[in-house]
């Protein structure tokens, strides 16, 4: 497809072209032609008008065609020449001297210089002469410098081909490139343009007088350079243009008299510009231009591209040897200096994925690798990174939204490519091809690396590259002019081809390399090596917490236990001091008592100091517990509370039957009855007892995560309420929000011992409460 956005993809009949039948002439029927991809560049009918050309017959050197300004040039018309001996330009020497080239050098489609002519006016004329299918082409061109009185082009292309030998980079190659034949030709600007995969070119390198504006960097859409133009690319090293829209010669005749066959041109210095081509570049203000290939093998990798931009530009035989010397021997550094550049990519992003890992290691895990010093970004080519972990994503850079990421994610996890057990990774150019998604996720996330890091579950690290079209620099007018239509319409402006260019990257991001997939996948390693460090480290804590509540425990048993013994002993004796004559004062016998009374207080701490202990160390008895009959057990067990007030107390019907210790949790519904009715200072006490079953009830806020999951039971009572802000303080030890005697008194020990009782039956225990109006207790036993 070229610039003209016309192509009829590739059934282009004969009769459809608008040369129907004849030979082209790019002279006669270029500006007719609407499809880059139909325009015979090869065989264009005609040479640029500065040079005349002889097409020979190689049995007798007869003039078979010949390019019809070869009066003007030669000093003799074309009729003069068709059918006769090529001495008739020559002269006998020289013909001679020809025909012993010919039979001498390797000239096949490879054309070298003969000798140099005096020229018919005055001007001297460079010969050149090559074959090709079964024709011998001799090309005439007058020029300033001819082969002959020229600069030693030896010792300057010593000097260059030590430079870019010298280079150290794929980068320094295309700026010494670029500068040397810069310094060589004195054209105004030379640019490396490479190839991008789907076809389009960026500028790499470029060396031009200071006075112009860089176009470095700047893209240029594939039909810009059309699939013909690549295939001569491909064939020939070097295409001279001396002066962009210049007068042409056309052959005559037009197609070779014994064959009817047109003449390939493809290796000729003087063939004619495409007509395309030719107002693509004045679109573009150049005058003269000389393009050389870069290939890789066969492949064609990139293009140097010269411009000149004031009228015509003398580009000698020797002076165009010397660049295509210069093309080859880039082609050929070219390779080497690209592996040296991947080695040294691949070296420095090894050395921030060591840094990365240890900076995980040290600084608060795997979520310091979006917001520390070094971050994801610094991994790999991309502009977002995302990293599901912990229940959450973090992200940095360009990502989408929270929401859009868990659609990727939820999209990916069912893609086989992500359970493969050897390369476990996910990659595209255009994710919103492949799903769907908004405008604006396809834009910043065309591009997607995606690695899974768990075998279940979505913990994941995404990179995102933007679509191309964001970032890249368009060279569409690069003159800052408005677009200015050639002959034939807005086809071959830079910008009317942007345009068609820009749908055709449209949610595109430039594609990720084979050796950055390797690179993401041996990163993928040791960041799951580094989980799995810290999930090590994690069940160790887990078993040095658990040893150390063992000890707690164990001290809690000892302690309590063998300090009720000497307690007993010191208010036994304090009972013999209360008897005594001894305390005749009365002060030293309220000291007595007082002491008493610690005694005793003290015993019902260590009671239940010794009580949580086993609470913690007896193993639990599960069993099959009908709650409807636990329930009014433990209601008997307060009957004393009861009595103390007028109550009403209502129990669900038809509580579940759950599996737990029996006796455990009839502990802990007496102590929250005993709570409910000992901390109410209504007139009317009021209890209710309930549950609710799995799902039944939507989770507030402030409650433990997923117990909806489960059946819920609740005390519920209108006492006098507490405030939430002491919601932890309750459950600990010997913690009473009130004084020791209030409400009954307590040893603070009862919530710390229902927490206890239930964690050991895998549940959990909360509260809602209101002061004044109430308090709801809450239990669900877990998963039994
Ligand atoms: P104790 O009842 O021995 O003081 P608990 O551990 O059972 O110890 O309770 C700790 C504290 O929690 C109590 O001192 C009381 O302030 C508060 N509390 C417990 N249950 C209720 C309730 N149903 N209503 C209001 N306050 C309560």
């Amino acid at each position: 497809m070229c610039a003209a956005g016309n192509s009829v993809n590739g059934d282009i009949s004969e009769a459809r072209l608008p040369w129907d039948g004849q030979a082209y002439s790019v002279k006669r029927f270029g500006t007719t032609i609407t499809d880059c991809d139909s325009e015979p560049v090869q065989t264009p009918g005609c040479i640029q008008g500065h040079g005349a050309l002889l097409v020979l017959r190689p049995d007798d050197l007869t003039v078979a065609q010949v390019s019809d300004n070869s009066g003007a040039l030669l000093g003799h018309a074309p009729e003069a020449l068709l059918g006769q001996p090529v001495s008739r330009v020559l002269g006998e020497a020289n013909a001679e001297e020809l025909r012993r080239f010919l039979a001498s050098e390797p000239v096949d489609r490879n054309p070298l210089y003969v000798l140099t002519l005096p020229g018919h006016n005055g001007a001297a004329l460079d010969v050149t002469v090559h074959t090709t299918e079964g024709v011998v082409i001799v090309e005439f061109e007058a020029t300033a410098h001819t082969a002959t009185n020229g600069p030693d082009y030896f010792s300057l292309i010593k000097l260059t081909v030590a430079r870019l030998q010298s280079a150290a980079s794929l980068q320094a190659l295309g700026d010494a490139a670029t500068a040397e034949i810069r310094a060589l030709t004195g054209m105004d600007r030379v640019m490396v343009y490479k190839f991008h995969d789907d076809g389009h070119g960026e500028v790499v390198a470029e060396s031009r007088r200071p006075e112009l504006s860089s176009w470095l960097g700047l893209h240029y859409p594939a039909a810009d350079i059309p699939e013909p133009a690549r295939e001569v690319f491909r064939r020939t090293w070097i295409r001279p243009m001396r002066e962009i829209g210049a007068p042409l010669s056309e052959l005559v005749p037009l197609a070779h008299p014994d064959t009817g066959r047109p003449l390939t041109m493809t290796h000729c210095a003087l063939r004619a510009t495409s007509a395309i081509h030719t107002e693509y570049l004045q679109n573009m203000g150049v005058t003269a231009s000389l393009t050389l290939s870069i290939r890789r093998g066969e492949q064609l990798w990139g293009l140097i591209a010269c411009h000149h931009y004031a009228g015509a530009f003398d580009l000698p035989y020797n002076t165009r040897a010397a660049c295509e010397l210069i093309a080859q021997i880039v082609s050929l550094q070219h390779k080497a200096a690209e592996d040296r550049d991947y080695l040294s990519r691949q070296l420095g992003f090894d050395e921030v994925r060591q840094l990365l890992v240890s900076q995980a290691e040290h600084e608060g895990g795997l979520s310091a690798m979006v917001d520390g010093p070094l971050t994801l970004l610094d991994a790999l080519d991309a502009q977002g990174a995302a990293l599901f972990h912990q229940e959450r994503w973090w992200r940095v850079g360009q990502t989408p939204e929270n929401d859009e990421l868990d659609m990727i994610a939820d999209w990916l996890i069912e893609r086989p490519e992500f359970s493969s057990s050897t390369e476990p990774v996910f990659v595209t150019d255009a994710l919103g091809k492949l799903m769907p998604c908004s405008p604006e996720v396809s834009a910043i996330a065309a591009g997607l690396l995606a690695l899974p890091l768990s075998k279940r579950g979505k913990n994941l690290i995404f990179w995102f590259r933007p679509e191309t079209l964001r970032s890249i620099d368009w060279g569409g007018n690069p003159h800052d002019k408005p677009m200015v239509p050639g002959p034939n319409g807005p086809r071959l402006t830079p910008r009317g081809s942007f345009e068609l260019f820009s749908d055709s990257v449209r949610g595109q991001s430039v594609p990720w390399q084979q050796w950055e997939i390797e690179l993401a996948l041996r990163f993928r390693l040791v960041v799951m090596q580094l989980v799995i460090s810290r999930a090590e480290q994690l069940t160790e804590l887990n078993l040095n917490l658990a040893r150390s509540n063992d000890d707690l425990d164990a001290f809690a048993y000892v302690a309590s236990h063998d300090l009720k013994e000497p307690l007993r002993g010191i208010h036994k004796y304090a009972h013999q001091l209360t008897d005594s004559a001894a305390l005749a004062n009365p002060q030293d016998a309220q000291r007595v008592d007082g002491l008493i009374r610690l005694t005793l207080r003290m015993d019902s701490l260590l009671e239940s100091l010794l009580h949580f202990s086993r609470v913690g160390r007896v193993a639990l008895e599960l069993e099959d517990v009908d709650l409807d009959e636990l329930v009014h057990e433990a209601l008997g067990m307060v009957v004393a509370r009861r009595a103390e007030k007028p109550s009403e107390v209502v129990v669900a019907p038809q509580l579940p039957h759950m599996r737990a210790d029996r006796v455990r949790l009839r502990e802990v519904f007496v102590n929250l009855l005993s709570n409910a009715f000992k901390y109410n200072d209504k007139p009317d006490v009021r209890i209710e007892i309930g549950w609710y079953p799995p799902h039944a009830v939507d989770r507030k806020p402030h409650w433990p995560p997923e117990v909806t999951q489960h059946p819920i039971f609740y005390v519920k009572d209108n006492g006098i309420g507490i405030e939430m802000r002491h919601a932890e303080q309750v459950y600990k030890m010997f913690k009473r929000l009130h004084g020791r005697d209030e409400y009954g008194g307590g040893t603070g020990a009862g919530l710390t011992i229902v927490k206890k009782l239930i964690e050991r039956h895998g549940g959990v225990v909360w509260f809602d409460s209101e002061p004044g109006v109430g308090s709801t207790f809450y239990v669900s036993l877990g998963v039994q």
